[in-house]
């Protein structure tokens, strides 16, 4: 889409909002609180200072509250043809004739110079949540031949990748990278053994350094791609290389001042607040996922008009930890186990020279435990289980964390050291 929106993007996005009014309680009751009439909105100034955002932790509570859909629900459930997780967790119906973000992706698949015949390796989880399956769709859709890898069993990986003569990797850069060492410790050498040509590189960042260095072990074009768990895949990567083009078709994006709420014009930076176009089961209108992006000045050289995007992080307290976005409340749910605990601070770097982020949580003890080793793993473990990060334990005393640290707020709860190296 254009931004700032096109006139027909504004009538698109109307007969949207009227779909939504017609069928799901939850906006119903909030347009009707907030005055909001779909048809009565004259212009996209006035739907954005008049419809409310939808917030994340909005959307969990509502589930919570009414399980399992919550009310923002717009189909009967005998229409739901299918129901994907996202981290929260949140829970995801799909109509049959919703396209989950494949269009997108082929749109992306194709900008990459990917064609037919291709054999792609897709290596994100196919299991609970979207990501794995919705890409082997698109590049499915792409004429690819697609291998379903899904993450794990490195050496099987590799193996298969191998003997198919896989030309596209489509996963998190880590996981690249760790192909690679494992081709490497089983005899193959990872330019030459492997066929990778092009990769398709996603929820992770991919750091300049880890560009430079997956591109001399594998001889790979690499390409940044991002998206967000609700509304699927949003911009990627171009051969230019420089910002990622907004691919999204069934998406009305604004991208606001997350101060002021006010449109960020190309050359700013802005969160993103995004609308979902068209009939869905559950319809996410104005959903802001807190992910704020930089606007690049200039459209893209290659000719394509589409605003290009370079991903800055998450505004408020959640952060993305080695790919996992980490919420101070689910560290909280896990420290609260442990009497013996109290307030904490989690210290996310980025070592320079090194592969992955750090996690440490700094956590406060008060009274003081039996065996203070124990507690520590015990604490390690339950975090990798239940926020699915591992996470360096280190108790200290309770003055070690600044009371700012603690619920409800978490404001000073994530400590983000990490550099844009
Ligand atoms: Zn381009």
């Amino acid at each position: 889409m254009r931004w700032p929106p096109s006139v027909e993007e504004f009538a698109r996005l109307k007969e949207t909002l009227a779909w939504v009014y017609a069928r799901s309680p939850y906006y119903r009751r909030t347009w009707d609180a907030a005055g909001v009439r779909p048809e009565a909105l004259a212009s996209y100034d006035e739907f954005r200072t008049r419809v409310p955002r939808l917030e994340k932790t909005e959307l969990v509570a509502n589930q919570r509250a009414h399980p399992p859909f919550g009310e923002l629900l717009a189909a009967r459930r005998d229409e739901l043809a299918s129901l994907h997780t996202s981290p929260g967790p949140i829970y995801i119906p799909r109509l049959a004739s919703e396209k989950g973000g494949t269009p997108v992706l082929a749109e992306a698949i194709r900008a990459m110079g990917v064609r037919r015949g291709d054999v792609a390796h897709v290596t994100l989880s196919y299991h609970v949540m979207p990501g794995g399956l919705r890409l082997h769709r698109a590049f499915e859709e792409a004429g690819c031949l697609v291998i379903n890898g899904g993450t794990g069993a490195s050496r099987l990986q590799v193996q298969v990748a191998h003997d198919y003569g896989a030309t596209v990797y489509a996963g998190t850069p880590s996981f690249l990278a760790n192909l690679g060492d494992t081709a490497r410790e089983m005899g193959l050498d990872p330019k030459k053994d492997l066929r990778y040509r092009v990769g398709f590189s996603t929820a992770e960042a991919l750091t300049p350094a880890l560009r430079r260095d997956l591109q001399a072990t594998f001889g790979i074009e690499l390409f940044d791609h991002c998206g967000e768990a609700q509304i699927g895949p949003l911009a990627g990567e171009c051969r230019v290389h420089e910002g990622m083009p907004l691919h999204a078709r069934d998406l009305f994006c604004e991208f606001l001042d997350p101060e002021t709420g006010e449109p960020v014009l190309p050359g700013g930076t802005g969160e993103i607040v995004a609308t979902q176009l068209g009939p869905r089961a559950l319809p996410l209108v104005r959903y802001a996922p807190r992910d704020v992006f930089r606007l690049l000045a200039e459209p893209c050289p290659c000719g394509d008009p589409s605003p290009r995007l370079v991903f800055v992080g998450q505004a408020g307290v959640i952060r993305k930890v080695k790919g996992v976005l980490v919420h101070p409340a689910q560290v909280h749910a896990v420290v609260a186990q442990f009497p013996e605990l109290g307030r904490f601070q989690v210290i996310v770097e980025h070592p320079p020279g090194e592969r992955y982020d750090h996690a440490r949580l700094r956590v406060a003890t008060v009274r003081p435990p039996a065996d203070p080793a124990g507690l520590a793993r015990a604490v390690a473990e339950r975090l990798r289980a239940t926020v699915l990060i591992g996470m360096d334990v280190e108790l200290v005393g309770e003055g070690d964390v600044p009371e700012a640290a603690g619920p409800p707020r978490f404001a000073e709860a994530m400590v983000d050291r990490r550099t844009t190296a």
